[in-house]
C-alpha cells in the first residue's frame, strides 16, 4: 500500500472506525456484487463528515442500498457518452469543444456519480492512446476547446498529462484547456504540487472544480487553491443539485457566497443525471426549478451559477434558466435541444 492509498478508504471495515454504519449503508455492503461504483473516500473527507446518516458530506461518499433500485428512466450511460465517442477517451458531442477521459480514477467515488459506467476500474490513457486523441483533434479544425475529465483529471499521472500537453500544444491553433477535479476538496493535501506547476504553464487554461456543499472547503483546501491562484490558474465551479446535501435555499447560498469569496466562480449547477442507482439523490426537476428561480431572484449574478441538465441519450445540454420546457404533462417534462430536436426528462415525484 503506498502512502496515497493510505489516504484513503476502501472497505467497510475502515469506514467503521470513523463512523457507525446505518442499515441503509450495511445494506449495501451486503448486498454488493462487485459490479457497482466501489467505496473510495479520504481520511480528510471523513474528518469534514459528522456521524450523522443525513449529513450531506456522508451522502455523496458512502453508499446505501438505495443504489440497487433502479428506475425505469435510469441508464448505465445517461448522457450518451458512446454514441459519441468516435475514438477511445473522446467524446465529441458539441462542435466546436470536445470531452478527454484522461483516466477512469477518482479520488472520491462520488455516490451521484453519472458517469459511472466509466469510472473506478482503474487506468488512465496511455500515450498511443492519446496519439490516437491529438491526429482526431488535429484533423478537426473546428475544435476549439478541449474538457480534460474522468474520472478525475488530477488522478492521471504528472507524465500523462504532460504528454498531452505538449501535443495539444503542438496543434497550430489555439486549444483552450477545461481541466475537471475535485481532488482538491476530497484531499487538498493529496493534490500534487508539480501537476499544479504543470497547470499554471498552460496558456487559455481553466480549472473548474465540483464542489457541492460549503463544509466541503476546508482550511486545506483554502491552502491549497491560495496556491492555484497564486499560481494564475482561473478556477470555476460545477455542482450537481442533490437531494438532502444542497437542495436549499440556505444550502445555495452558503455555497455561492463562499466560493466568490476564494475567487471561484460559480458556474453551473446541475440538475441530476439519470444515472443507475441515484433516484435517492436527485431532486425533482419541479422543485429543482422552483429552487433555482428563488436563487435567481436572491443572489447576485457574480454568485449565481448557469442552471442545466443533460437529456437522456445523449440529447445534449438544455439551459434551464431561459426558456426552461416547451411542455410539460404529468409524466414528463419536454425540452428543446441547441439543434432544436426535441427530448424529455421525468417529472419524478418527491
Ligand atoms: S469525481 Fe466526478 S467522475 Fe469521479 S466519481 Fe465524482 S462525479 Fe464521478
Amino acid at each position: 500500500m503506498g502512502i496515497m492509498d493510505r489516504a484513503y478508504i476502501t472497505n467497510p471495515e475502515d469506514l467503521k472506525k470513523y463512523i457507525e454504519l446505518v442499515e441503509e449503508e450495511k445494506a449495501f455492503f451486503k448486498k454488493k456484487t462487485g459490479n457497482e461504483l466501489p467505496l473510495r473516500v479520504s481520511r480528510h473527507w471523513m474528518k469534514l463528515m459528522e456521524n450523522d446518516p443525513d449529513d450531506p458530506l456522508r451522502r455523496q461518499a458512502i453508499p446505501r442500498a438505495e443504489e440497487f433500485s433502479l428506475s425505469r428512466e435510469e441508464s448505465d450511460d445517461p448522457i450518451g457518452d458512446r454514441i459519441h465517442s468516435p475514438v477511445k477517451g473522446l467524446i465529441h458531442h458539441y462542435r466546436d469543444r470536445v470531452l478527454i477521459l484522461i483516466t477512469d480514477k477518482c479520488a472520491m467515488y462520488c455516490r451521484h456519480c453519472f458517469r459511472r459506467h466509466h469510472t473506478g476500474k482503474s487506468s488512465s490513457l496511455s500515450f498511443s492512446e492519446i496519439d490516437a486523441i491529438l491526429d482526431y483533434l488535429a484533423g478537426h479544425d473546428e475544435i476549439h476547446e478541449v474538457i480534460v475529465s474522468g474520472g478525475d483529471c488530477l488522478m492521471a499521472p504528472l507524465e500523462t498529462l504532460r504528454y498531452l500537453f505538449i501535443g495539444l500544444n503542438r496543434i497550430d491553433r489555439p486549444m483552450v484547456k477545461r481541466m475537471g477535479t475535485r481532488f482538491p476538496v476530497v484531499d487538498p493535501q493529496g493534490v500534487d504540487p508539480r501537476k499544479v506547476d504543470l497547470l499554471s504553464e498552460q496558456k487559455s487554461l481553466w480549472l473548474i472544480l465540483q464542489i457541492n456543499h460549503v463544509r466541503e472547503m476546508s482550511p486545506e483546501f483554502d491552502s491549497l487553491i491560495a496556491l492555484i491562484r497564486a499560481r494564475g490558474i482561473p478556477l470555476l465551479n460545477q455542482a450537481v443539485l442533490l437531494r438532502g446535501v444542497n437542495d436549499s435555499i440556505e444550502s445555495q447560498k452558503s455555497l455561492s457566497y463562499a466560493l466568490i469569496e476564494r475567487g471561484i466562480k460559480p458556474y453551473y449547477l446541475f440538475q441530476g443525471d439519470l444515472a443507475e442507482g441515484t433516484a435517492h439523490l436527485r431532486v425533482p426537476l419541479d422543485r429543482a426549478l422552483s429552487l433555482y428561480g428563488e436563487l435567481s431572484r436572491t443572489i447576485s449574478h457574480l454568485a449565481l451559477p448557469r442552471f442545466a441538465l443533460d437529456l437522456p441519450d445523449g440529447g445534449g445540454k438544455v439551459n434551464l434558466e431561459e426558456s426552461p420546457f416547451v411542455k410539460r404533462d404529468d409524466e414528463y417534462f419536454y425540452f428543446k435541444n441547441g439543434k432544436g430536436v426535441t427530448g424529455r426528462y421525468p417529472r419524478e415525484k418527491e
